[in-house]
């Protein structure tokens, strides 16, 4: 029997269990239905191929026992409605390797961040990011017309250029022939947020950590998140450059660029990365004005690679008056500006934006703070009536603090 026939048999058995003891606990068993339907109609070339390292991940794919627990949860039921997006159960119950069935799932899987709140919330620890991806990875091989046109064309950006931007990369006066750290700036913070790259100089500076820039490509993170795109050449490029200064360990200054440097496994083989908030408690003594500040958690730095507590840390050492917003830490909201929405749903990644702005605002701060460029972009570029939350990152509030 060839790996796909076999393969059917193995998600015909999991469904057929599935909705006969449902029948049986319901009794409404039917007579005639079940195998012998199957087979009557089952299609080999409607199977779609899939990677043996994705193979292996089948099982945690269909965990989901639609409880619906997680979905008043979901970021997305905050901004729009659930007519719109119906919620991370439908993401895990779209899940199929029939191809008509993907395709008609593209307009829910798009519609996610890929923030991971509703993971935190699940009993059965289903991995709705990660079952997302899968399926954007596999819609756009085998339909790329359902990818929406924006992350199609960020995804040439990217292979054309090394970067989210359509122009060429600003030269930065930071290199040297070799150091102990890489200090990883990211595409945002090259080419768009010079002031905080600027305060991340500063900050390595005043701590005396021996670090270079180098000539950098994306890290492939959007390429990964819109579905649409291979990423071992940027890894191997970055990771060439990086050795070439006679280091592996690299500083981030964006959390998807260290989620890559994790996630990636020709990055995660050869190189050691450690995000910028995670130096800032050293930073102290600073000490912080009068301003109520509150912190927003990015979702890849702490839902993914588990750091809360230093920017925290950092902002108490300096006595700032830190504030929590209701939702925070683990259970964060997602600023909107993932999974490619900031590209291809400006307009709901600006809502989902607004109502963490009012989450600030709630909590009673001035000043939002965060430390990754996807959130500072889109929190700066919204606005809300009177102006407050002013936001910035956590570097440059204590460096401002400093001075
Ligand atoms: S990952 Fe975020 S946006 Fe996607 S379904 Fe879960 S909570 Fe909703
Ligand atoms: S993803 Fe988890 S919480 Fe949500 S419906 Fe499925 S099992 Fe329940």
């Amino acid at each position: 029997m060839d790996r796909k026939r076999f393969e059917a048999r193995l998600n015909l058995a999991r469904h057929f269990f599935k909705h006969t003891t449902r029948r049986v606990f319901s009794h409404e068993a039917k007579e005639g239905a079940g195998l012998d339907l199957f087979f009557s109609n089952y299609r080999a070339d409607n199977i779609f191929e899939i990677e043996d390292f994705e193979r292996e991940r089948y099982p945690a794919f269909a965990r989901c026992i639609q409880c619906g627990i997680c979905q008043p949860y979901c970021v997305m039921f905050r901004a729009i409605s659930h007519l719109e997006f119906p919620g991370p159960m439908i993401v895990a119950s779209t899940l199929s390797r029939a191809l008509a069935e993907l395709g008609a799932a593209a307009g829910v899987i798009y519609n996610c961040t890929l923030c991971r709140l509703c993971e935190t919330t699940c009993p059965e620890n289903a991995p709705i990011s990660e079952m997302a991806r899968f399926m954007r990875k596999y819609i756009h091989k085998y339909d790329p017309e359902l990818t929406p046109e924006p992350l199609k064309q960020l995804c040439s950006l990217i292979q054309k250029h090394g970067a989210i931007f359509d122009e060429q990369a600003p030269r930065i006066n930071h290199e040297k022939k070799s150091a102990e750290y890489v200090l990883f700036l990211g595409c945002h913070s090259r080419f768009r947020q010079k002031q905080r790259a600027q305060a991340a100089f500063s900050m390595l500076e005043k701590l005396s950590v021996d670090f270079t820039t180098i000539d950098e490509v994306c890290c492939g993170a959007p390429l990964n998140a819109a579905g649409c795109g291979e990423t071992s050449e940027l890894a191997r490029l970055n990771i060439k450059r990086i050795l070439e200064k006679n280091t592996a360990k690299v500083i981030t200054l964006c959390p998807h660029c260290l989620m890559s440097f994790y996630e990636d496994r020709e990055y995660a083989a050869r190189i050691e990365a450690v995000h910028i908030a995670e130096l800032l408690p050293q930073l102290h003594p600073v000490h912080a004005g009068k301003e109520r500040v509150t912190y927003h958690d990015p979702c890849m730095l702490g839902r993914t690679c588990g750091i809360y507590e230093p920017p925290r840390q950092a902002l108490t050492l300096a006595g700032a008056k830190l504030l929590e917003m209701d939702a925070n830490k683990e259970k964060s909201f997602c600023c909107g500006n993932w999974g490619g929405l900031g590209q291809s749903a400006r307009a709901t990644a600006d809502a989902i934006a607004a109502r963490r702005l009012e989450d600030a605002q709630k909590a009673g701060a001035d000043t939002l703070l965060t430390e990754c460029p996807w959130c500072l972009e889109i929190f700066q570029s919204v606005r809300l009536p009177g102006d407050k939350p002013r936001v910035t990152s956590v570097i440059e509030f204590l460096l401002g603090a400093q001075t």
